[in-house]
């Protein structure tokens, strides 16, 4: 096949020549990323199948439970799968979990007791969990519950306060939030390491709190997870990395038995933990959708780093930068006014599979604090492996982008965020020319 016939391919889905010139350019500069990004993803689909074959998947653990779902083999064998893949000694995988939110608020309301005190030494936690925690009052709140909150922030440099978490920590600390991707902040992500060094840190001072890490966006981004470094608990969502794009819904929760245990009785009820809930028919699509995860994941980060050295080349700020190493899924581009956000998101939308010809405005989401863009159209309705982006209206104006089940995909949605803001002069046309 010729190279202009891609080309002309672009064409017809209205990306201009120079869009597409300018885009090549970019895309073939980063061969060794992408060399890079492969071996991770290959050592990483090993890990998933090896976790599989060592617990004997079988066709019959594919077949759903109804009713209260007692001895659900699917539903039991994926939980070790993922204890094994998280090096944990278990984990609760569960359809009932709603979304991250839920999985967050399960291990914290599971694992926190009224007059213990939690404490995030990485500063503001994400935006849904500000009501959780009740730093906004909300009503169930674990504030409401007599559990106190404590934070640190980063210090400017994004290095952790030492001093400030030293001090922070009391008789009353019980458990540690680290979170580690940035979220909507454009504060760094934390590598693996970096959490490892954390934890160390914190356990010197108090072995016995419990560190949990919100591993939203963070999963089968490094070889490593943060349960390799000394986690106590991981969480995250299945519309996000783990699920591989084909998870319908989910949570997971891995981590040591007692912090998994509470969680259980917490889901379903005291007395009846782990041992009910049934599957339904969702265990194909978690099984096969892990199965995927470590291969959608890294096409979700070329994604991410083919839009941060576009961007990063026309000027503006991205986090993380254009060189930079990877930790999470999630690539900042900072606009500094609303149009470029909005004509972002709707150049991700318009490139989408499903819902290709609506246009995203911004509304006002329950869990957050100002109006919100987004743009995904999803096989899964909101799910962010999925090739998605998302701005608060707020300064610094910035735009949150992630996903992109294949990295064609992602490729096509960031030509056509560049294609829109040229539309719309917020860059203006002859871009290429000037900045390379
Ligand atoms: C997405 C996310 C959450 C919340 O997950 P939802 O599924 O949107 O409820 C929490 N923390 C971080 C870091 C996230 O990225």
């Amino acid at each position: 096949m010729k190279h202009s016939d891609i080309e002309n391919m672009y064409r017809d889905m209205g990306i201009s020549p120079e869009v597409i010139s300018y885009s090549e350019e970019i895309w073939n500069s980063l061969k060794d990323r992408w060399e890079e990004i492969d071996a991770l993803s290959e050592y990483n689909q090993l890990k998933v199948i090896k976790a599989m074959q060592k617990n004997h998947v079988s066709e019959a653990c594919l077949l759903g439970t109804t009713g209260y779902g007692y001895n659900d083999l699917g539903r039991e064998t994926l939980e070790k799968v993922y204890a094994d893949i998280f090096h944990t000694q278990d984990a609760l995988v569960r359809p009932q979990i709603t979304c991250g939110t839920h999985a967050l608020a399960l291990a914290l309301m599971s694992n926190l007791r009224p007059g213990d005190e939690l404490l995030s030494p990485v500063g503001k936690p994400y935006d849904t969990l500000e009501e959780v925690i009740g730093i906004r009052p909300s009503k169930g709140s674990l504030k409401e519950y007599g559990i106190s909150y404590r934070q640190v922030d980063l210090l400017s440099d994004g290095s952790f306060d030492f001093d400030g978490i030293r001090r922070a920590i009391n008789e009353k600390t019980k458990l540690v939030t680290i979170q580690r991707s940035k979220g909507y902040q454009t504060r760094p992500t934390l590598s693996v390491k970096r959490i490892g060094e954390l934890i160390s840190f914190i356990k010197e001072i108090k072995p016995d709190v419990i560190c949990m890490v919100d591993n939203c966006y963070g999963e089968f981004t490094e070889t490593k997870e943060p349960s390799d470094v000394g986690a106590d608990l991981v969480v995250g969502s299945l519309i996000k990395n783990p699920g591989g794009g084909l998870a319908p819904i989910g949570g997971y929760l891995a981590g040591k038995k007692e912090c998994i245990e509470n969680a259980a009785y917490r889901l379903t009820s005291p007395g009846l933990g782990k041992e009910v809930g049934a599957s339904l028919q969702v265990l194909p699509s978690f099984y096969h959708g892990l199965f995927l995860a470590p291969s959608v994941t890294a096409n979700a980060l070329k994604s991410a780093i083919f839009a941060a050295n576009l961007y990063e080349k026309l000027g503006f700020e991205v986090v993380p930068d254009g060189k930079e190493s990877r930790h999470d899924i999630i690539q900042a581009v900072t606009f500094g006014n609303p149009e470029g956000v909005i004509a972002f998101c709707q150049g991700i939308q318009q490139a989408a599979p499903v819902d290709g010809h609506v246009t995203p405005e911004p509304w006002d989401m329950p869990g957050y604090d100002s109006p919100v863009i987004m743009a995904a159209g999803a096989f899964v309705s909101g799910s962010s492996i999925e090739l998605s982006a998302d701005g608060p209206i707020q300064p610094p104006y910035a735009v949150y982008f992630q996903g992109g089940l294949t990295w064609q995909h992602g490729k096509l949605g960031i030509m056509n965020t560049l294609q829109k803001l040229v539309e719309k002069e917020i860059i203006m046309k002859d871009f290429g020319r000037r900045n390379l």
